[in-house]
C-alpha cells in the first residue's frame, strides 16, 4: 500500500475482535489500562475513556484469579456501555492457569499477550506456552508474541551469549541480546504454529527502551517474517521525554512502512490522563500522514509580537473543543479529521497560514490594530473584534463543520439510500 510515498511492509492480516491488524489496514493504535483488573468497574470506566479518546484496541492486565474473573464483567459493562472496542488480556507467568480455570475470561478476549519471556522455567516453558496456544486455538482466538527487553527469555539468552563466546568473531553483549529478541519472537510464533495456532492469528512485537535498539530490533524482524508487528518503545519515560522518545523511533520505522500498531508506553504523572498515551499515538500518526483522527490546529509559536497570553488561550481551546468533539463528530460529520484550523499570533504570518486552512485566524500582535480577520476557504469573510472573539471565531468554526461535513454525511446517506432501492 502506498500513502504519502510510502510503502507498506506487507504482512498477514489478522482480525482482533471487529478490528483488523496488518495488510492493508490503517495502522491502528492501541493502549493499556492502569487500573486494578479485578475491579471490574473501575477498569471498565477507563478502557470506555480510552476508546473514546480513540484507542482501538484496549489491553488489560490479567495477573490474578480475581482480575481473571472480572473480565466478563469488564466486558459486559462496556457492551452496556455501547463501546465494542476489543479486549486483549496480558498475560505473564500464570496465564496458562488463569486461561483454563476461567473459561469465560478466555471466550471473552479477544485476543492473548503472551511473552514468552514469562511463561515458565525449564521443561515448564513448552508446557505452559503450549496450553496457552491450546486455548487460544480452542477458542479461536488471535495471540501477540510479545517478547521484552526486561524479559527476554533467560534460557535463550543465556544459550546465545555461550555460542557468541564460542564464536571465531564475537560481537558484543548488545548486539547478541537485540538478536536474541528477534530469536525469540520468530522462534516463539513458529512453535505456536506448530501446536496448531493457523499463522494469520499472530502478531509480534519486540519492545525495548532504547531507540537505536527498537529501530534495529524492528528493521530486523520486519526483514524475516511476515506476521503483523506491533510497534512500541517499552519503558518510553514521563513527559516530553517519553513522547519525544517515542516519536523518534516509530517514525522512522513508520516512515519505512514499518509496523501495523502502535502504542505509546507513556508514564502518566501522578494523577495524569491516561488518554494522552492515545492522543499521542493519534498525533504521530496523523502528523506524517498516515492517518486522520481530529482535526489539526496549526499554531505559530508566538514571539515578542504576542506578549498577552490570549493568543495561547485561544489556541489551546479550539484544540481541546475539536478533539472534545470527536467522539460525536466522527460519526455526524464524516470527513471533519482532515479539518485544519490556524490560530495566528499576527499578521506576520497569520493571514497567509490562515489562507492554507479551512478556517483560520490571525489575532492582532503587539501594536497592531485590535482587530482579527477570519479567513474561511482561503478566503476573509470577517473581521472580528471586542470581548468576544474567542466565542465568535469558535461559532464560526461550528458552522463551517456543519455547513461542509454535514453535507457531505447527508449526501452519503442519501447515495447509500438510492443504491438499497435501486437494490431491492
Ligand atoms: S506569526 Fe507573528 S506572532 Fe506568530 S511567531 Fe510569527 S511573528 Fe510571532
Amino acid at each position: 500500500m502506498s500513502l504519502n510515498g510510502l510503502v507498506r511492509r506487507r504482512s498477514r492480516q489478522v482480525r482482533v475482535g471487529h478490528a483488523v491488524i496488518g495488510g492493508d489496514a490503517p495502522i491502528l493504535v492501541q493502549s493499556m489500562t492502569n487500573t486494578d483488573t479485578a475491579d471490574a468497574e473501575g477498569t471498565a470506566r477507563q478502557v470506555f475513556d480510552l476508546a473514546q479518546a480513540g484507542s482501538e484496541i484496549v489491553r488489560v492486565t490479567v495477573n490474578s484469579a480475581e482480575a481473571a474473573a472480572a473480565v466478563p464483567a469488564i466486558r459486559s459493562k462496556l457492551d452496556a456501555m455501547g463501546c465494542n472496542v476489543p479486549l486483549v488480556g496480558d498475560f505473564h507467568f500464570n496465564g496458562h492457569r488463569l486461561l483454563t480455570q476461567y473459561p469465560e475470561c478466555a471466550a471473552v478476549l479477544d485476543k492473548y499477550r503472551i511473552n514468552p519471556g514469562n511463561v515458565g522455567k525449564g521443561s515448564k516453558r513448552d508446557e505452559q506456552f503450549a496450553t496457552m496456544i491450546e486455548m487460544a486455538c480452542k477458542y479461536g482466538k488471535p495471540v501477540r508474541i510479545g517478547v521484552n527487553w526486561g524479559s527476554l527469555d533467560p534460557e535463550l539468552a543465556a544459550r546465545m551469549m555461550d555460542e557468541n563466546a564460542r564464536s571465531s568473531a564475537p560481537v558484543d553483549a548488545t548486539q547478541v541480546t537485540r538478536e536474541a529478541l528477534i530469536v525469540s519472537a520468530i522462534e516463539s510464533a513458529r512453535q505456536a504454529e506448530r501446536w496448531g495456532l493457523p499463522g494469520d492469528r499472530i502478531v509480534l512485537s519486540a519492545k525495548v527502551s532504547g531507540v537505536q535498539d527498537l529501530i534495529w530490533v524492528y528493521r530486523n524482524l520486519a526483514a524475516r517474517c511476515d506476521y503483523p508487528l506491533h510497534l512500541g518503545l517499552t519503558e518510553a519515560g514521563m513527559g516530553s521525554k517519553g513522547i519525544v522518545a517515542s516519536t523518534a523511533a516509530l517514525s522512522v520505522l513508520l516512515q519505512e512502512g514499518i509496523g501495523d500498531t502502535i502504542r505509546i508506553s507513556l508514564t502518566p504523572e501522578p494523577g495524569g490522563d491516561r488518554t494522552r498515551e492515545v492522543v499521542v499515538a493519534q498525533e504521530i500518526l496523523q502528523t506524517m500522514g498516515l492517518r486522520s483522527f481530529a482535526p489539526m490546529v496549526i499554531a505559530c509559536p508566538g514571539c515578542g509580537r504576542t506578549t498577552s497570553t490570549f493568543f495561547q488561550d485561544l489556541a489551546a481551546r479550539i484544540q481541546s473543543y475539536l478533539r472534545a468533539q470527536m467522539p460525536v463528530w466522527r460519526d455526524a460529520y464524516p470527513g471533519v479529521e482532515d479539518m485544519h484550523v490556524a490560530v495566528m499570533g499576527c499578521v506576520v504570518n497569520g493571514p497567509g497560514e490562515s489562507k492554507h486552512a479551512n478556517i483560520g485566524i490571525s489575532l492582532p500582535g503587539s501594536g497592531e490594530s485590535p482587530v482579527a480577520p477570519v479567513y474561511v476557504d482561503g478566503r476573509k469573510t470577517v473581521t472580528l473584534k471586542g470581548e468576544r472573539i474567542a466565542e465568535e471565531f469558535q461559532a464560526i468554526v461550528e458552522q463551517y463543520v456543519r455547513d461542509r461535513f454535514g453535507a457531505r454525511a447527508q449526501s452519503e446517506t442519501h447515495e447509500s439510500s438510492s443504491r438499497a432501492h435501486a437494490g431491492a
